[in-house]
């Protein structure tokens, strides 16, 4: 594998993308190791896909030509004091919270430090740039629910920018593809660590039953808000195997790998899904590039 530094710092190396992904899956790629904004610029320059926790995609088996950005060092810290400026006794605003900070973490922490806002998206195994990317979130609550100030890197330089800045909505931060949120100040009220653990653990409740294996999520929005885990399973699709991807027998909307399983694998199952599902469905997942 090779390892070199780019002209502003950043370490750039080959490395197959299962590493990175929840489902395990994705070929080798150049990966940017980026901890500033200036070497994110650089990465920029040329054609590049940035991700972040891997929790949202299947990647194909040889990987994708372009750079793969992550976000680490700084990237990945965070700084949670309360701005005296902007913060009162009932609500704060935080300082910097890196894009690549993971997200079950960054909850886990904030539920001890008795701040509320972010407890409806317990269990989001993403990193805070791409969970705020796709605002991501539960029946509970969202990223949107505790953003202050959103920091964007595109290849014409950075710019903060706030919500109320921004189109967002069910699932989308109106945050153009390609476009990093490389930093968030999060905007959060003050609440008893006992009593965000609480809202935590009844969010946590609605999780029982997913499958345990390695997973990108759901597969599949819900058409027309019917359940497409409902659909799936009623086409008797639980448990087909391909390779060594399966329908979860504990959830027909979840693909999961037993081990070892390929995107092609991966890819083959979607495919008698939605032969046999008569209702079209639109993938909740991205692929990685877009045609497997
Ligand atoms: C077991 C399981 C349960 C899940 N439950 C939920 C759930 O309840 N609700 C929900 O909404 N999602 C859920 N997901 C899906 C996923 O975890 C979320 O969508 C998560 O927010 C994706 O974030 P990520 O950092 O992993 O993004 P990735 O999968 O790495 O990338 C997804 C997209 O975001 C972009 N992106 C990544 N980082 C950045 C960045 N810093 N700036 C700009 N764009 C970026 C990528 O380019 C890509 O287009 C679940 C997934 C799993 C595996």
């Amino acid at each position: 594998m090779s390892v070199s530094a780019s002209r502003t710092g950043a370490k750039v190396e080959r490395q197959p993308l299962a590493r990175y992904t929840t489902l395990g899956v994705g070929g080798e790629s150049e990966i940017w190791f980026v901890s500033t904004l200036e070497q994110l610029g650089e990465a920029m320059e040329q054609p590049y896909r940035i991700l972040g926790g891997g929790s949202n995609l299947v990647i194909h088996d040889s990987g994708v030509p372009e750079r793969v950005i992550r976000l680490v060092g700084p990237l990945a810290e965070r700084d949670l004091r309360a701005d005296p400026d902007l913060s009162s006794d009932t609500e704060i605003v935080t300082g910097w919270v890196g894009g690549g900070v993971p997200l079950p973490g960054l909850v886990r922490q904030l539920q001890k430090l008795g701040l509320s806002n972010l407890e409806g998206t317990v269990g989001i195994p993403g990193q805070v740039g791409g969970s705020v990317w796709m605002n991501a979130g539960t029946r509970f609550g969202e990223m949107f629910d505790g953003l202050h100030t959103i920091e964007i890197v595109t290849p014409e330089g950075a710019k903060q920018v706030t919500p109320a800045d921004l189109d967002w909505g069910y699932r989308q931060s109106g945050i153009p593809r390609g476009h990093v949120v490389s930093r968030v100040r999060l905007k959060l009220r003050r609440d008893t660590p006992e009593a965000v653990l609480a809202r935590m653990d009844h969010a946590d409740q609605a999780r029982k039953g997913q499958p345990k294996n390695k997973t990108p999520g759901c597969a599949f929005k819900n058409p027309g808000g019917v359940s497409a885990g409902k659909l799936i399973d009623e086409a008797g699709l639980k448990g087909t195997r391909v390779g060594n991807a399966m329908i979860a027998p504990e959830h027909a909307n979840f693909i999961v790998n037993l081990g070892g399983a390929t995107a092609a694998d991966v890819h083959a199952l979607l495919g008698i899904i939605r032969e046999r599902v008569a209702v079209p469905m639109e993938l909740e997942y991205e692929l990685w590039p877009e045609q497997l």
